[in-house]
């Protein structure tokens, strides 16, 4: 957006606004456009059909285009349709004082050591369950404007904000919960971005375009909208790069060889970028939170209140912004997985292991925020410029 407003370090991250701005155009955002594409990545698995357990459903939808076409059983790979094969979840917790110890510790080594199924204990889905669950081909399910207004949307975003991330005035609030805002409002406004850079313009005649004024009207008139949607882009990218070793070993087999070498090669070109190393080594530093006395108590509270909001997911009445809230928040519940619920630099305790879902999904985001910074980026001045002359 315009040069002059943002400037300088993105809030609590340790990159600049132009920085950010050229290493998405240049580098990430055709790494992240390409990966989503692969068979891995495309492929989300998600249960559509829930129970609200706030209000009944009221089903506001009126487009056709708010409907999710699921996969054919024939569609999606092989190897997603398999129990996982041997290891459970206890199998990986490092048995400490036992024997077994001393295996565990050379297993440990290795970050990667095939897709569990485990629950996230930041979101409300149980992720071990896989009844009534299918499979969405997202290529096919563009996040996009769906015509979903109304008191419906209104009173979803109302919950979210009010019950559970309540707006901060700086300096009143500690500095975990403002993350937990500034995630959500992020969040928030890469999916108007979404909505403007794919609207429908005309219904009668199907046209589809960009609305600028939505753009400026819904995100760019409040300067904190854009600096809370980089702050959560760089918050995620910083989680896939923690976890760099563990998605750089990981396995993402479909079934088609050549494909998944390429998936693999692209994820390393992501979590391991020499220009992002360089530019912008740390993205945010999570380190820096969870100091105080109170610490375990809080981090139980924001847990909470991020299951809250996974749980009003299942609200959302248009099935394909259903689709896309769900995997947005399963993504941003297993950055804050990986950043925040894995101990130190050996995970000795708890080590990372994530499902396939939570990997496709934080990914996904990823490249939803890409797309929405860019989009900023290069409508952004255009769209200032036509609604202040008005
Ligand atoms: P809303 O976007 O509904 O915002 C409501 C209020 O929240 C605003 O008045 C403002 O006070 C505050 N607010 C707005 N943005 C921010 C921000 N970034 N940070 C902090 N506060 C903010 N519609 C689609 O067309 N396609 C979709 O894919 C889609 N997905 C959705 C997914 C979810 C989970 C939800 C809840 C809604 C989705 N919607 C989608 C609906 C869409 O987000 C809007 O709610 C709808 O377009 C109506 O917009 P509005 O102008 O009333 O403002």
């Amino acid at each position: 957006a315009d040069s002059r407003k943002y400037t300088g370090i993105v809030e609590d991250c340790a990159c600049g606004y132009e920085t950010v701005d050229s290493l998405n155009k240049e580098v990430l955002h055709p790494i992240l456009q390409e990966l989503v594409a692969t068979p891995f990545f495309r492929y989300f698995k998600v249960k559509l059909w829930c129970d609200c357990p706030f209000w009944p459903d009221d089903g506001m939808c009126r487009l056709r285009d708010c409907s999710v076409c699921e996969c054919p059983d024939n569609e999606f790979p092989e190897p997603f349709k398999k129990p996982f094969a041997g290891l459970s979840a206890d199998d990986l917790i490092c048995q400490e004082g036992k024997p077994e110890a001393v295996v565990d510790r050379t297993l440990d080594r290795k970050a990667f050591r095939g897709w569990v199924v485990i629950d996230n204990p930041w979101t409300n889905d149980d992720e071990t369950d896989n009844a009534e669950m299918t499979y969405v081909n997202l290529q096919l399910n563009p996040e996009r404007y769906t015509g979903y207004v109304g008191p419906s949307a209104r009173r979803i975003w109302d919950a979210i904000y009010t019950e559970n991330c309540p707006r901060y005035s700086s300096g009143e609030i500690c500095p975990e919960k403002r993350v937990l805002y500034k995630l959500i409002s992020g969040l928030h406004a890469s999916i108007s971005v979404h909505i403007a850079s794919d609207y429908l313009l005309d219904e009668a005649t199907n046209m589809w375009g960009q609305n600028l004024e939505l753009l400026y009207e819904r995100v760019l008139r409040y300067p904190d909208r854009v600096r809370n949607l980089y702050f959560t882009f760089l918050f995620v990218l910083r989680a896939a790069t923690k976890a760099a070793d563990y998605l750089e070993q990981a396995e993402y087999s479909t079934g088609n060889p050549d494909e998944d070498l390429k998936t693999q090669s692209l994820v390393r070109q992501l979590v391991y970028n020499p220009e992002l190393q360089a530019a912008c080594p740390v993205p945010y530093d999570e380190a820096k939170l969870w100091q105080g006395e109170s610490s375990p108590e809080l981090k139980q509270q924001i847990q909470k209140q991020f299951r809250n909001i996974s749980a009003l997911m299942d609200c959302v009445g248009c099935e394909k912004c259903r689709l896309w809230g769900k995997l947005q928040v399963l993504g941003l519940g297993t950055a804050l997985k990986i950043l925040f619920s894995v101990n130190g630099q050996n995970h000795l305790n708890q080590p990372l292991q994530l499902q396939r879902n939570e990997v496709i999904a934080l990914v996904n985001l990823l490249n939803r925020l890409s797309e929405s910074v860019n989009f900023v980026r290069e409508m952004g001045p255009s769209a200032e410029n036509i609604m202040e002359r008005r």
